[in-house]
């Protein structure tokens, strides 16, 4: 494709990779990006810490200005410009500008969605938030500067619930989380879930287990119902996870996937061919499982754009999949976990089993060094490991990437056993966690 009009749905991690790469791939063709909101290209993963007052200015956020793109890259962005409807048929976009209110048709030879993910939010009120994207950020931040809530509650016990509930409580509010399943911290086994409960407890947080819903009450802040009684707290928080953002690509005809996502090939490319679709709003296959998922991660958002911004420009890049590596920050607890949870590992694997093990970050004769609780998961039957699982307060998100390196590329566990990995003695023990969490694992195996 020497000269064509790329036209980019989304301007945040997937679409702004998107652009990049197309233009790096094509220097000449036109590209275009169409973004409903003011602002462009900035780091949702870092809002947490923009509430708790750790990031001090929200714009540190924002890896790359509009200006940086229309300027040093020669990609056009249309910020506040809304895409209502793409006509497949005519390859072109009815977009709204809702500053004007004028609508448009951009025509375009290659399309890449990266409209991303919506919030699940089914309460709203004035003291009621979500945290999505730059605007929620901004409004809670102000929210909470002005009116200085004393309590919170957060429904919604997964990642981003706790690493806010973690934000309120620096900020010194007292926090309950709301968790309608019977754990926390979905997608970990109970062996890391349930210390990670313990530890939110140890520090003022409580937990809740019951389905809760939230509205805003008479007297001012919110009315939580959960379990048959009513809470009240200054404001509520919800966190109930994302959905994809795939109605624009299902409207126009292309084909949606049973998690909900929507589907593409190695290139990114839907089932219209001139049409890809990068980030939050597609689906992708677990690596391990084999089985198409919706787990929406910037990681995954910025490698799919950029496969989508190169092949739509006539480039050539493959994205397989994910393994499902994720980490979070609870109040300066690490958690994170690859592969597999024992869960998921229920079929096709043979005889599964795991062990849990606890070891030191650093030398044990070396001061400052904390604990860390490692799960493994593996086939008993081809001693394959399939999935890790840690926490613990340094050191813990290298080492799963470590044993997302062995997961991926399906290592046995003798084969991991054997792995030269470095020791010194405030960095890591001589037998590092991960060896430490593999050598029980190949006890239980031999047994
Ligand atoms: C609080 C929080 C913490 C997170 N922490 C982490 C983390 O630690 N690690 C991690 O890997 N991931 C994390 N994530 C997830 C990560 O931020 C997302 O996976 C990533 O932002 C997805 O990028 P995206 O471009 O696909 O989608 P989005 O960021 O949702 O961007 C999509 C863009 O498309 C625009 N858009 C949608 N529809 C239209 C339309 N019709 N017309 C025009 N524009 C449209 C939207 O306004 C939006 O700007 C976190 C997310 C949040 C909210």
């Amino acid at each position: 494709m020497s000269n064509g009009q790329l036209l980019i749905i989304g301007g945040n991690a997937a679409g702004m990779s998107a652009a990049s790469q197309a233009r790096r791939a094509n220097p000449d063709i036109d590209i275009t990006v169409v973004e409903q909101s003011p602002y462009i290209s900035t780091a949702h993963c870092g809002l947490p810490y923009y509430i708790s007052g750790e990031i001090k200015d929200i714009n540190s956020l924002t890896a790359r200005t509009k200006e940086y793109f229309e300027d040093k890259r020669n990609v056009k962005v249309l910020t506040m410009t809304k895409a209502l409807r793409i006509v497949s048929s005519s390859k072109s976009v009815e977009t709204l500008d809702l500053r004007s209110g004028t609508k448009a048709a951009l025509s375009y030879s290659r399309l890449i969605i990266a409209a991303g993910g919506d919030v699940v939010q089914p309460y709203s009120g004035k003291y009621i938030f979500s945290l999505r994207n730059t605007q929620d950020g901004l409004s809670l931040k102000k929210f909470i500067d002005s009116s200085h809530p004393m309590n919170a509650a957060v429904i919604g016990g997964g990642m981003i619930g706790l690493e806010m509930a973690s934000s309120f409580r620096k900020l010194g509010m007292k926090v309950t989380v709301f968790e309608g399943s019977p754990a926390i911290l979905p997608g970990f086994d109970t062996e890391i879930s349930a210390p990670v409960e313990r530890y939110l407890a140890g520090h003022d947080i409580k937990i809740i287990k019951s389905k809760a819903s939230a509205s805003d009450s008479a007297s001012g802040g919110v009315d939580v119902s959960a379990g048959g009684r009513s809470h009240h707290y200054d404001m509520a928080l919800i966190a109930l996870g994302t959905k994809a953002a795939a109605q624009l690509a299902g409207a126009a005809g292309c084909e949606l996937g049973a998690a909900g996502g929507v589907r593409t090939n190695l290139k990114m490319q839907t089932s219209i061919p001139s049409i890809y679709a990068a980030g939050d709003c597609i689906e992708v296959k677990n690596l391990i499982s084999g089985k198409n998922v919706y787990i929406p991660l910037g990681t995954t958002a910025n490698k799919t754009g950029r496969v989508a911004g190169i092949n739509a420009a006539g480039g050539d890049a493959v994205f397989h999949g994910i393994i499902a590596s994720a980490a979070g920050n609870i109040l300066n607890m690490t958690v994170a976990r690859t592969g597999l949870s024992e869960e998921e590992a229920g079929d096709g694997f043979g005889e599964i089993a795991s062990v849990v093990s606890e070891s030191a970050s650093r030398a044990d004769y070396y001061p400052g060094g904390s604990k860390i609780t490692s799960k493994l998961i593996f086939s008993k039957t081809s001693g394959q490991l399939l999935g890790a699982q840690m926490m613990g307060k340094e050191g813990v998100a290298k080492r799963i990437d470590i044993l997302a390196v062995c997961i991926q590329q399906k290592m046995k566990l003798r084969d991991i056993a054997g792995l030269d990995l470095t020791y010194a003695p405030p960095e890591a023990p001589v037998w590092d966690p991960v060896l430490k969490a593999v050598n029980t694992a190949l006890l239980k195996l031999r047994k």
